[in-house]
């Protein structure tokens, strides 16, 4: 292996000295869902299972992420959960030197069965995608059936003691945009917190998201008019989201903007896809290829040379505007969203 002059003695920091410390991790692209605004109805062209890095290459980098200051790990997808045995990785990953926080974003479709063992393997916490509380509107949204699986995924969640337990929901003008208050009314009775995101242009879906775009602004001031919702603190967690609650509640309602109001000076964060490219930006292709160093033998010491490296493509910004869109912009489903 080549080595590069970078310094491996200091935490990962990008050119805007940023410091990098937490990687999302896709471990599949595939889903078995298919919700509109991420995945077309017919699905992707799958990975190739050698495509695919490993469980134990995935921990490679991990291990080497870890020794330049990476403290906090997401296992995400496609959906994470439809990857055998999930919980090996979690164990793994969890007893990685200085790794001190690892979490999921999943569906839920499969957590309620997978929660002990993933609890039991080092989970401290997890994100549920859901975007409508109505049976009939998750079958159009996620183009299966499922709801009542998720809402006992959540409730499993909450049973086995993650916290915080955060549900992530993408409103969409028209499609689900009249469900805020019933989301809100979720975080009164259970400690849950609702993350309103806005949707973001994604491969094949630039028509419906020019459509159905609402914006962080709108919607704060739609809780807003809610007289009985306050600005409280949010939970604890690596998330840019602006939060509201019930007083006394034990949970609350926030809004994550990536495009009307950008959180690109705090990001931390980079992103591993499921074929072992580190992606450094949601929103753009810079890219460095891992998975060929960590299958010709590249040492620990090595892969973070090549972290460190990749900082230097890290984009100060995305660059999108409202209603425009990237012909380049990929779904976050491939990338580790
Ligand atoms: N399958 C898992 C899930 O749905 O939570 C993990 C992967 S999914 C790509 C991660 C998050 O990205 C989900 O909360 C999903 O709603 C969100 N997402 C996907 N495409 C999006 C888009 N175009 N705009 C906004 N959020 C999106
Ligand atoms: Fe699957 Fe998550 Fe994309 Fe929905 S948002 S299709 S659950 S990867």
């Amino acid at each position: 292996m080549a080595t590069t002059l970078v310094d491996l003695t200091r935490p990962l920091e990008d050119a805007f000295s940023r410091a990098i410390t937490y990687l999302r991790v896709s471990v599949t692209d595939k889903c078995n869902l298919r919700c509109i605004y991420c995945m077309p109805e017919a699905g992707f062209q799958w990975l190739q299972r050698a495509e695919l890095l490993s469980y134990e290459e995935i921990v490679r980098i991990v291990r080497a992420a870890a020794s330049v200051g990476v403290r906090a790990i997401r296992l995400t997808g496609g959906e994470p959960l439809v990857r055998r045995d999930l919980h090996r990785l979690v164990r793994a990953i969890a007893q990685v030197p200085g790794i001190d926080d690892v979490s999921l974003s999943t569906n839920g479709l499969l957590l309620e069965e997978s929660v002990d063992a993933l609890c039991a393997a080092g989970l401290r916490r997890v994100n549920i995608s859901l975007d409508t509380l109505r049976e009939e509107r998750f079958a159009s949204m996620a183009r299966r059936e499922g709801l009542a699986r998720v809402l006992a995924g959540i409730d499993a969640a909450l049973a086995r003691g993650l916290a915080p337990v955060k549900i992530n929901c993408v409103v969409m003008r028209g499609r689900n945009d009249d469900e805020l208050d019933d989301f809100a009314q979720l975080t009164a009775a259970k400690p849950l917190y609702v993350r309103f995101i806005e949707v973001m242009p994604a491969h094949e879906n630039l028509e419906l998201q020019r459509d159905t775009y609402i914006g962080a602004d709108e919607i704060i001031e739609h809780l807003s008019r809610n007289h009985d919702l306050l600005p409280v603190a949010g939970p604890r967690g690596n998330g840019p989201a602006r939060y509201f609650g019930y007083a006394g509640a034990p949970g609350a309602v926030g809004v994550i903007s990536p495009l009307s109001h950008d959180y690109c000076e705090r990001c931390n964060r980079v992103r591993l896809s499921a074929d072992g490219r580190l992606r450094l930006c949601l929103f753009g292709d810079q890219h460095v290829d891992l998975r060929t160093a960590v299958r010709t033998g590249a040492s620990e010491a090595e892969l973070a040379a090549l972290l460190a490296g990749a900082m230097l493509i890290k984009p100060e910004r995305h660059h999108l505007r409202l209603g425009e869109a990237s012909s380049r912009m990929r779904a976050l489903s491939e990338i580790g969203g």
